[in-house]
């Protein structure tokens, strides 16, 4: 028997792809990496994913697991080598209780972003995290990568939004973490090193997430602001304004929604464009009503403009203009795609230090790459940047050969400001060659240890956040 004759007994031989039906697992999300896989596996539950590791470790196989493919770093992407199983989770997607008296929700690891926010909302709570790819993407996902998206300032990222885990670890053991508990002091925590290990530690295979009160009104703005430094201090007078009602706050400046009104015109515009450099979207959740809602933005906002630190601001009447500016928001990757490959950065910076960051980042990157565009937005109510740069007018040829030498002069810069490489996205292959010059050496070495502890093998995701020649 071979591993492929192996894994058809295990998962069924309909959920084993192979060839064309295998091809749309193998490129990631952004088309920048595609790799080779001995087979594409669906198992339908726990007791089969563990039944696949086991088979994988016999077999020495490495194994990719995927999730929506929605990634930003390449790490459900295999290697060239065509060894590797790509695992599947999108078969184990239900919603498996959901208990309102200790809020919260568990689920299986392929469900659907989307759906668990849906869940949520049928038993009149929230589940915050929310991520432009949420039609896609999984909790499984979410939870290897820490997502974060555009509720961390009030709700935190998907660390901070999960009680307890189900793992397969990569001797094929099912670690049964599953717990609902707000405390639980018993030891390491282990659900904590599995959250942000992009894959490489164990497989998710489910989770108990926290829910929250669904808030009562839900108001939207954009805010016109005349340069960062103003966008950072409007982000503390609306704190102080609006406390824990914050729950969104995203920089985004005038070339990215030019690029959005450019290059998606479906996609609705409703002010002018150049009207100011830069913009704030922020969100409102309050948990009393309509009224009290309406009032508190009206009070908080119109003391931003009279002090002078708001230009001018747009607040949504109808929850379909609020989804028509988040939209702009969410459309801003897509039309990156359309305008052209860029060199995209997912950083973060002490908050108080972005308008530095900017300003001395881009000087560097024109002083060496002139006219380079700037295309800067993010989750500024974090410290949370995408620092993305695309090629000047007409030279889009090659551009992406500049990448290693523009990475350098962008994260030396990160480093600098004592910023972190990777905000939300992870480290993938993408940046896992790149990781030892930034990250602290001892804190690497832990890690290369805890790796080597739980997959000795190093069959879970190998080549991935700490490459495994340097491990083996
Ligand atoms: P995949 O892409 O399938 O996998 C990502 C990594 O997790 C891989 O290393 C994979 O091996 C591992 N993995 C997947 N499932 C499991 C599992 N069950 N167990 C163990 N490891 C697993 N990210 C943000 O944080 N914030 C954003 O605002 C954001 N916006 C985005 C917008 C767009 C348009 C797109 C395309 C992506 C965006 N992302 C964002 C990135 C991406 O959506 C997230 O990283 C998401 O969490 C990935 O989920 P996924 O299910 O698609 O994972």
């Amino acid at each position: 028997m071979s591993l492929f004759e192996d894994l058809q007994q295990v998962v069924g031989e309909e959920f084993v792809l192979s060839g064309e039906e295998a091809t749309p697992f193998l490129t990631d999300w952004r088309g920048r990496f595609t790799g080779k896989a001995l087979a594409v596996v669906r198992p339908a539950n726990v007791e089969e994913i563990a039944d696949v590791v086991r088979l994988c470790q016999q077999y020495v196989t490495p194994i990719v697991t995927q999730g929506g493919n929605t990634g930003l770093c390449g790490g459900a992407t295999p290697g060239n080598k065509g060894d590797a199983v790509v695992l599947l989770t999108n078969r184990l997607n239900n919603i498996i209780a959901i208990d309102t008296d200790n809020d919260t929700i568990t689920v299986e690891a392929g469900c659907i972003l989307q759906t668990i926010q849906t869940a949520a909302e049928e038993v009149g709570r929230l589940f915050p995290l929310s991520l432009a790819s949420e039609g896609s993407c999984t909790i499984g996902g979410n939870l290897a990568t820490n997502a974060g998206g555009t509720q961390v300032v009030r709700y935190g990222n998907a660390r901070d939004l999960t009680l307890g885990l189900q793992v397969v670890t990569a001797e094929g053991e099912i670690w049964n973490g599953l717990k609902g508990l707000r405390k639980d002091n018993t030891g390491y925590d282990l659900r904590d090193l599995f959250i942000g290990s992009e894959g490489t530690l164990g497989i998710i295979t489910a989770a108990t997430l926290k829910l929250f009160p669904k808030p009562q009104a839900i108001r939207t703005a954009l805010l016109a602001i005349k340069d960062v430094d103003a966008a950072v201090h409007v982000l503390s007078v609306l704190k102080q304004g609006f406390g824990s009602l914050l729950t969104g706050f995203e920089l985004i400046s005038s070339f990215c929604i030019e690029s959005v009104r450019q290059h998606l015109p479906t996609v609705k515009i409703p002010f002018e464009v150049n009207k100011s450099p830069w913009y704030v979207l922020i969100e409102i959740s309050d948990h009393e009503d309509q009224d009290h809602a309406n009032q508190l933005v009206e009070k908080v906002i119109g003391n931003a403009i009279e002090q002078g630190v708001v230009q001018d601001a747009i607040i949504a009447q109808t929850v379909q203009q609020s989804n028509d500016l988040w939209h702009i928001r969410e459309s801003i990757p897509f039309a990156e795609i359309k305008v052209g490959k860029g060199i995209k950065h997912d950083i973060a910076i002490p908050i108080s230090q972005v308008s530095a960051f900017i300003e001395q980042t881009n000087a560097l990157l024109q002083e060496r790459f002139p006219g380079v565009q700037h295309i800067v937005f993010g989750h500024l109510g974090d410290g949370n940047l995408h620092y993305n740069v695309g090629a000047p007018d007409g030279q889009e040829e090659g551009f992406l050969d500049l990448q290693k030498e523009m990475n350098t002069i962008v994260y030396d810069s990160v480093a600098r400001f004592d910023g972190s490489i990777s905000a939300e996205h992870g480290i993938g292959q993408l940046k896992k060659d790149i990781l030892p010059d930034y990250k602290d050496e001892i804190g690497l070495a832990l890690m290369r240890k805890i790796k080597r502890a739980l997959d000795p093998n190093a069959i879970l995701n190998p080549g991935k956040v700490i490459s495994s020649v340097e491990l083996y």
